[in-house]
């Protein structure tokens, strides 16, 4: 999908003056511009009411009349009208019962959030900054429009918000509007996990995961979900010591996560119930979980082997391809990306020193000299085993299957139909004679 092209916003600018209305682009398009950032999305507000934007243009999309809001395409790209509306009746601390219709520009900036979110640009190019976002912006400064305490109360879903945007932009949260966010931390209990989730998602997975989680643990706020989790246990002592600043470096959010996960000791279940909590997707919790579980069978391993016997290479070598046929190559990049950075060791706690070395060294190497990585790669199948084994299908299958996987794997075998179903032939006389 291409970007949306500010010449398109101008054009529905354009349009809507004609026919007498006011138009400005609004909000995060507006700040990105201002900030010489990539602008994701133009939106647009307007005295027109919504019915006399789809008028306006030929080709329109009723996304969301509840809240005046009408998408526009333009030359193939879509932007979102809204008209200039208040907000009323904030029910449970999140939506506003009632949406007003109004005329002012003035009091449709003065509903929203961030003063840097509350600057409009009409199609000339004048900013209108009735609450001085751009003079916060100077300083580096996030500040709520108008009064703090108000604005939480109104939607506590802005605390999570502000944190988002401080450690994106890198700004400095100003005095009244962290205090208030602090004190109004208990209120996040109003808010859906999915919301949730997907804040915490932009900040793990944004420009300085390490500020946003400092700034989640002062808070408090990860104490006060709706549902406990254990990323409340993320303590600054835990954040700090294992220096996660370099979760920057990382590019894959589910190794971001993982690495967040291994700071705070516990098991993988533990991992998933947290994730299912936040209501991650199932594909987005095996690829976090996965590479938490291979940390800590890696570490088992190590540990196991190393109480009986002085030369630990080759163990770690197996073990280090075993998981990867239990956790999947992907997840073993992952682990091996968060093992070579800098901060490894204060990152992966549990890892004994020395296997952070020796995995840093080889385990790439030892990936790459997997010959397959799963069963359908096999020159074998549960069919062919019962045609030239000539014994009833059982457990017996998927225990050959696996031990000729591994086998494959490690290299001990060709992957091919006559060694593999001798060495079927050999497992099945040793482990299950008839
Ligand atoms: P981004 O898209 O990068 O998250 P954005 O500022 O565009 O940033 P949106 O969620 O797209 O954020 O919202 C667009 C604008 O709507 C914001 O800039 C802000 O002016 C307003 N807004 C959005 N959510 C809220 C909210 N919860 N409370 C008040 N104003 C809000
Ligand atoms: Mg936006």
């Amino acid at each position: 999908m291409k970007e949306p092209l500010e010449n398109g916003a101008v054009k529905v600018l354009h349009a809507l003056q004609q026919q007498g209305y006011e138009a400005y682009l609004v909000g995060g398009c507006v700040r990105d511009k201002m900030l010489q950032r990539p602008v994701k999305d133009y939106d647009i507000a307007t005295s027109a009411r919504p019915e006399q934007v789809q008028k306006t243009f030929s080709r329109t999309i009723p996304t969301g009349l509840q809240h005046g809001t009408v998408t526009v395409i333009v030359d193939g790209f879509t932007y979102e009208v809204t008209t200039f509306r208040k907000e009323e009746g904030y029910e449970q601390y999140r939506r506003p019962s009632e949406v007003h219709y109004i005329d002012s520009l003035l009091e449709d900036l003065r509903r929203r959030d961030f003063t840097m979110n509350a600057m409009a640009l009409d199609a000339d190019g004048l900013l209108m900054d009735p609450f001085h976002g751009m003079e916060d912006l100077r300083l580096g400064v996030l500040r709520c429009v108008g009064v703090p305490d108000e604005r939480f109360e109104e939607d506590a879903l802005r605390m999570l918000r502000c944190i988002r945007f401080a450690s994106e932009y890198g700004l400095q949260i100003e005095e009244q509007t962290w205090a208030s966010l602090c004190s109004h931390a208990p209120l996040l209990k109003h808010i859906a996990m999915e919301r949730v989730r997907m804040e915490l998602e932009r900040m793990i997975g944004g420009a300085a995961p390490h500020r946003a989680i400092c700034l989640l643990i002062e808070s408090g706020l990860l104490q006060q979900s709706k549902e406990p989790l254990r990323l409340a246990q993320l303590t600054h002592e835990k954040a700090t010591t294992a220096d996660l600043n370099p979760l920057m470096k990382i590019a894959a959010p589910a190794a971001r996560w993982a690495a967040i996960y291994l700071t705070i000791a516990g098991d993988a279940d533990s991992v998933e119930e947290d994730l299912k909590r936040l209501t991650f997707s199932k594909q987005q919790i095996k690829d976090i979980v996965w590479i938490v579980a291979a940390s800590i069978y890696i570490v088992e391993q190590a540990v196991i082997y190393n109480k009986g016997a002085d030369e630990n290479c080759d163990s770690l070598e197996r073990s280090w391809k075993l998981a990867a046929l239990q956790y999947g190559t992907k997840s073993m990049w992952e682990l091996h990306s968060l093992i070579c950075l800098d901060s490894a060791a204060a990152l992966l706690p549990s890892f004994p020193s020395g296997l952070l070395e020796s995995l840093a060294a080889n385990g790439a190497d030892w990936l790459e000299e997997l010959q397959i990585t799963s069963l359908s790669e096999l020159q074998l199948s549960g069919k062919d085993l019962l045609i030239h084994l000539n014994r009833k299908g059982g457990p017996w299958m998927s225990a050959v299957l696996q031990h000729l996987l591994e086998q494959t794997a490690l290299g001990h075998i060709e992957n091919q139909t006559e060694p593999l179903l001798e060495e079927a032939k050999r497992w099945v006389l040793y482990n299950e004679p008839a």
